[in-house]
This record gives C-alpha cells, sequence and structure tokens, in this order.
C-alpha cells in the first residue's frame, strides 16, 4: 500500500528550480534511498515532504492526503519526522533533555525513552552528557532517537553517515530493522551508494533535479547507478 507519495514535484528557492516533476512513492513498511550528486535535489525532497519548503507544483500526498502546502508542525503531527543533515542537537543540553524535545507534542505510538534505549543500549550510558560531549556517532543516534519520540509514520533520514567512520555507520544503519519493527516506513538520503543500497528495498538516483532511475535495490547494478548519476547513459 502506498503510504507516502510525490506527484510532478517542482519545488524552487526563489528563481532556482531545484527539482523537476519528481514522481516517487514509499510504501508501509518499506525503507528507500535517494542517491545523487551533491545538489541534485535530495534533501530538497525531504524538505518538500516535512514541509520545510513546499513544492510549488505537484503534490505531497500521504495516507490519501494531500500534505503539500501543510505546515511543518502539522505534518509532524500526521505522522512524518526528520533526521536532519548535521543532526542540530541542542548541545547544552544532555541526551535526554534533546530526547524529551521529540516527546514534547508526540503522537502516541511505540516509542518512548525505553524503547530509544533498547535501540541504543550504550545510549543509556551516556543518558545524563551534554550533547556536546559526545562523538559524532553518538549525536546521530541521539537525532534519530529524538525524531522516534514523535512516534513518526515515516522517518526521513539526511545523510546519517556524514563525518563518521564507517564502522560507527555500520552501527547506526544496524538500527534500521528494529525501527521497521515498529512500523515505521522509512526514506533516506544517503552519499555512499553501497550503504544506500544495502539499506533499502528500492532506490531512487536524482541527477539536477530529476529522478534518472528507479528501481529494486537489489536488481540495479553498480553500472547502472554510475549511468544514472552522473548522466552519461547511452543507448
Ligand atoms: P547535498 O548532498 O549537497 O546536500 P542535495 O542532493 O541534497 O545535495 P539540495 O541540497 O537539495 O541537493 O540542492 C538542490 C539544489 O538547490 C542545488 O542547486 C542547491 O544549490 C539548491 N539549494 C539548496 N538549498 C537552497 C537554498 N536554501 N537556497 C537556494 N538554493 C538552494
Amino acid at each position: 500500500m502506498t503510504l507516502l507519495s510525490l506527484e510532478k514535484v517542482d519545488v524552487f528557492y526563489g528563481d532556482l528550480q531545484a527539482t523537476f516533476g519528481v514522481d516517487l512513492r514509499l510504501d508501509a513498511g518499506e525503507a528507500i534511498a535517494l542517491i545523487g550528486a551533491n545538489g541534485a535535489g535530495k534533501s530538497t525532497l525531504l524538505r518538500a515532504i516535512m514541509g520545510m519548503t513546499a513544492a510549488r507544483r505537484g503534490a505531497v500526498m500521504f495516507d490519501g492526503q494531500d500534505i503539500t502546502r501543510l505546515r511543518c508542525d502539522l505534518i509532524a503531527r500526521r505522522g512524518i519526522a526528520i533526521v536532519p543533515e548535521g543532526r542540530r542537537l541542542f548541545s547544552s543540553l544532555s541526551v535526554e533533555e534533546n530526547l524529551l524535545m521529540g516527546g514534547a507534542r508526540a503522537r502516541p505510538g511505540p516509542w518512548t525513552l525505553d524503547t530509544v534505549f533498547d535501540l541504543f543500549p550504550a545510549m543509556r550510558e551516556f543518558r545524563h552528557h551534554n550533547a556536546a560531549e559526545l562523538s559524532g556517532g553518538q549525536q546521530q543516534m541521539v537525532a534519530i532517537g529524538r525524531a522516534l519520540l514523535t512516534n513518526p509514520r515515516v522517518l526521513l533520514c539526511d545523510e546519517l553517515s556524514l563525518g563518521l567512520a564507517p564502522k560507527v555507520v555500520g552501527e547506526i544503519y544496524a538500527c534500521f530493522a528494529g525501527i521497521r519493527d515498529k512500523g515505521v516506513s522509512i526514506i533516506l538520503v544517503e552519499q555512499d551508494v553501497v550503504r544506500a543500497r544495502s539499506a533499502s528495498s528500492r532506490l531512487y538516483c536524482l541527477l539536477k533535479g530529476r529522478v534518472t532511475l528507479e528501481g529494486a535495490s537489489s536488481s540495479v547494478t553498480l553500472d547502472d547507478i554510475s549511468h544514472a548519476y552522473f548522466g552519461d547513459r547511452r543507448s
């Protein structure tokens, strides 16, 4: 069942058009990946879904309702949450206080401090530390936990691996199974195409604001991706 879809979405920043007629769908229970070079429009699509930069043309549909021009906080109330690029934690607050920011106006659902700590057991140990004292990987876990505490149906993840060591990235992505087990669908933006492919069931590649490849992650080859990513597909 389609839970979220973009229909011919054009997003602009002033006069600059960042995406062109993007169609995309997320089925309930799945994880999809958006890949593409810097500036391809991946974060812009997450912003359009979340209502941070509304699509000028086209539609964003969620659970059968048009949310294209809804305010960001109202979209969050309906069950979409974002883990933003760069984590954006409150550095002077503790881990627990940062997490509770997510829970402040939460929907009812399975995510509580305890279930987040079950997902990231190490977080129990550093729950009283200031966010500024944490490693990048620990901060990323807190950013994910904060988003989960809103009890979303869809989690948008923007470049979780940015600036993290490969081992840490592996630990972060290992949480996806636990998140999906609780019924949360995921859209992830990821520069690392190998990681994006392994963490998703389907993927979309963007090039200069247009979808150049869509397919099952297990069946698209790195060659397909390379052509779609760099735009040198030859027939
Ligand atoms: P990255 O991996 O670098 O984040 P991206 O694929 O997420 O890349 P976007 O950040 O969505 O790409 O950018 C798409 C286009 O929109 C780019 O041309 C970018 O310069 C432009 N853009 C993004 N944010 C803004 C903004 N706030 N104001 C003006 N233009 C912007």
